[in-house]
């Protein structure tokens, strides 16, 4: 089943140092590694005292997966490479990342990079980005009429149609069932207001197509900018009183605050 294997070494389980190793593993590590090196190079979170461990992992750029394996008195590091498995953990990796209706960023993936533009901003005023919240207008009444799977098809259409005028930094994520952060980096508030204006716009232009039904969708959205004493929670939360005012002032617009 493995296309084949890469490096192999084994380590004597009391001073978990190498007993014997391949030569593709020692062109990989040096001889003398000890299996918690070894364990710290493949950026494992674990220590050789964690073990028993099994573990797929990248080294650099390429892909190996290794197992750890207890032999009687030694333990046996297996580094190989397979297609297959290699392909399964893309799939695991996309899936934890991306949600797969929308292929938005998962919302704790998108409130890590948050957290980080707001340190780059805290530290480099000059680094501007703003945080655009869009949620889509009575939504509910689109589920109910026209059922689920249309809802489900609209979300996606929307989503593909607002990806498209995004730049490749830009990063979308999808915030909760019909509510999306969009975090512009390096974006000031009138270029923020130039996005959501076509945001808006690409929502609204034409009614979307799920069998039989022409269905007309409009958005709300609230932009914010950050404040140097933000928390991303204090980010956030303005935000969404945005997306609110939004709401309450007419939906299929835009607020700032
Ligand atoms: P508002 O204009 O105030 O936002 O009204 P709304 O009806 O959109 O708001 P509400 O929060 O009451 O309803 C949101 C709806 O979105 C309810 C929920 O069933 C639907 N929804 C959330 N996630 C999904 C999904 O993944 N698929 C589908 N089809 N519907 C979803
Ligand atoms: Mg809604
Ligand atoms: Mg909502």
């Amino acid at each position: 089943m493995l296309d084949f294997i890469a490096a192999g070494a084994l380590f004597d389980a009391s001073t978990k140092k190498i007993s014997e190793s391949t030569q593709t593993f020692n062109s990989l590590f040096t001889k003398e590694v000890s299996l918690d090196e070894l364990l710290a190079n493949l950026e494992i979170e674990a220590t050789s005292d964690d073990l028993p461990y099994a573990q797929w992992m990248m080294i650099g750029d390429e892909n190996y997966f290794f197992t750890i394996r207890f032999l009687q008195s030694t333990i046996a590091v297996i580094l190989y490479r397979d297609p297959l498995i290699e392909e399964l953990y893309v799939t695991l990796k996309n899936e934890s990342l991306y949600d797969s209706l929308t292929e938005g960023l998962h919302k704790n993936h998108g409130e890590a990079r948050i957290c980080n533009e707001l340190k780059l901003y805290t530290r480099y005023s000059e680094n501007a980005f703003c945080v655009l919240i869009y949620d889509i207008d009575f939504f509910k009444k689109v589920n109910d009429t026209y059922g689920h799977l249309a809802g489900d098809f609209i979300l996606k259409e929307l989503s593909l149609r607002i990806k498209t005028i995004l730049r490749d930094t830009d990063v979308f994520v999808r915030f909760g069932g019909e509510e999306f952060l969009i975090l512009l980096p390096m974006t000031k508030i009138a270029g923020a207001m130039v996005i959501a204006k076509r945001i808006l716009s690409v929502a609204a232009s034409e009614p979307f197509l799920f069998q039989n039904y022409k269905i007309d969708v409009t958005i709300s959205i609230g932009i914010t900018s950050p404040l140097k004493s933000d928390t991303i929670a204090t980010l956030i939360a303005r935000a969404d009183q945005a997306l609110y005012k939004a709401k309450t002032n007419g939906r299929n617009r835009i607020e700032y605050l």
